[in-house]
């Protein structure tokens, strides 16, 4: 049992550290509970993409951007890796380029993106692949980071400099300001933030069935380095139907259409496929969606090669040599970019980033601790 502390943190993932972090520089008093001996959640499991492109322009884009920022000079405080590489959205069809278009043509003046033709794009990355390659779309937002490296990093960070004390291989398992119970001990706080990921059980596990919270699991896999640079992170026509900021473009349903009608397979495993590099220089390839409240443990090998074949039509590797293959999970609520919950009195809930967490997290967690 330890003294008074202005406010105890649930969750040592990206939502739990960002909040850490705008709370010590307001000079408070945190402590940091992590159920794990280092963070192996979804934070860790991901591209590592800061994709402010992939918001919808409004608060969303607004909150990303302001993340990017904070991202930049913890990255450079801290001593890890952030590449601002920017992205490229490629298109190979008709109502790829359509969408692009549009989105550009809406977007031209928010956000610093052009459209490219096939030989500028080429002169951006020599990863991707000419042959019907039709145009793209380059911003210069887009950021990476090797989250396996950065994350724990951000965490001793935050305690060797900022003063936050985390305790590993916590759980806590009872919030009751100004009691919070955790590794069969008591400790005392102010305040409450509750930032455990797709952990719904354990703590005010009635709120997430209000907020008709789904968790997402996800299939991932890493490459080894191709000794080539692939310049910004890369995607194709797929991602267009992921993303909310691509929701409004009128080809859309077309682009939709055509893909159902191509491989329905895409649709019914949620499928897209980003591309990004790491510090290292290895390849991250993802992504396929499978919503649920609990996941078998097997992945599945069709919806590996799905990914793969379809990264073949955007890039020149032909033969990649898969070295890692991984899932992840996130939580998600339905209609929402993220839930900020009031369970009781002094306790605030912060959770279901859902595919944006890396690239929300600073300036939402910036937003709930001014308010806090
Ligand atoms: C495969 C994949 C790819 C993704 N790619 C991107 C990307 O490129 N860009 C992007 O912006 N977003 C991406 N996302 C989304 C992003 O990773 C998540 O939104 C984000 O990591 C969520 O962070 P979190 O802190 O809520 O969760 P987590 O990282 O899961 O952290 C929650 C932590 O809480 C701990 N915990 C839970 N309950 C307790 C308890 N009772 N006591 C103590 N500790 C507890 C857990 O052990 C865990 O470490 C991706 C997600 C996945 C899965």
């Amino acid at each position: 049992m330890g003294t008074k502390v202005d406010l105890v943190i649930v969750g040592g993932g990206i939502v739990g550290l960002a909040h850490a972090y705008m709370a010590l520089r307001k000079g408070l008093k945190v402590l940091l509970f992590e159920r794990e001996h280092t963070p192996v959640g979804a934070s860790i499991r991901n591209f590592g993409l800061i994709w402010p492109i992939g918001q919808e322009p409004g608060p969303d884009l607004d909150r990303a951007l302001r993340s990017r920022r904070h991202w930049k000079d913890v990255a450079s405080s801290a001593g890890f890796w952030l590449n601002e590489n920017g992205s490229l959205h490629l298109a190979y069809h008709s109502d790829e380029l359509a969408v692009l278009s549009e989105f550009f043509d809406a977007n031209k003046n928010t956000l610093e993106c052009s459209m490219l033709s096939p030989e500028e794009v080429h002169d951006l990355s020599p990863a991707v692949k000419k042959e019907g390659l039709i145009g793209g779309l380059w911003s210069r937002t887009e950021c990476t980071v090797y989250s396996r490296h950065a994350i724990p990093r951000l965490m001793t960070w935050l305690e060797e400099v900022h003063g936050l004390t985390v305790y590993r291989g916590t759980t806590v398992t009872e919030v009751a300001p100004p009691l919070v119970k955790a590794g069969g001990k008591k400790w005392f706080a102010e305040k409450v933030l509750i930032c455990s990921g797709a952990d719904f059980e354990t703590l005010f596990p009635e709120i997430y069935l209000k907020e008709n919270a789904v968790k997402c699991k996800l299939q991932m896999m890493k490459a080894s380095s191709p000794s080539l640079n692939i310049g910004p992170s890369l995607c194709a026509g797929l991602t267009l139907r992921h993303y909310k900021a691509f929701s409004s473009c009128p080809s859309l349903p077309l682009l939709n259409q055509r893909f159902d009608r191509e491989e329905p397979r895409f649709s019914i495993h949620g499928i897209h496929v980003l591309l990004s590099q790491n510090a290292e220089g290895e390849l991250i390839i993802g992504d396929s969606h499978e919503y649920g409240q609990t996941f078998l443990p097997f992945d599945s090998d069709e919806i590996d090669q799905l990914i793969l074949d379809y990264l073949k039509k955007f890039t020149v590797f032909s033969d990649l040599r898969i070295v890692e293959r991984w899932n992840g999970v996130y939580p998600k609520a339905t209609g929402k970019t993220a839930c900020v919950v009031k369970p009781e009195e002094n306790v605030t809930i912060v959770n279901c980033l859902g595919g944006a967490g890396m690239t929300l997290s600073f300036g939402l967690a910036e937003e709930v601790i001014h308010k806090l």
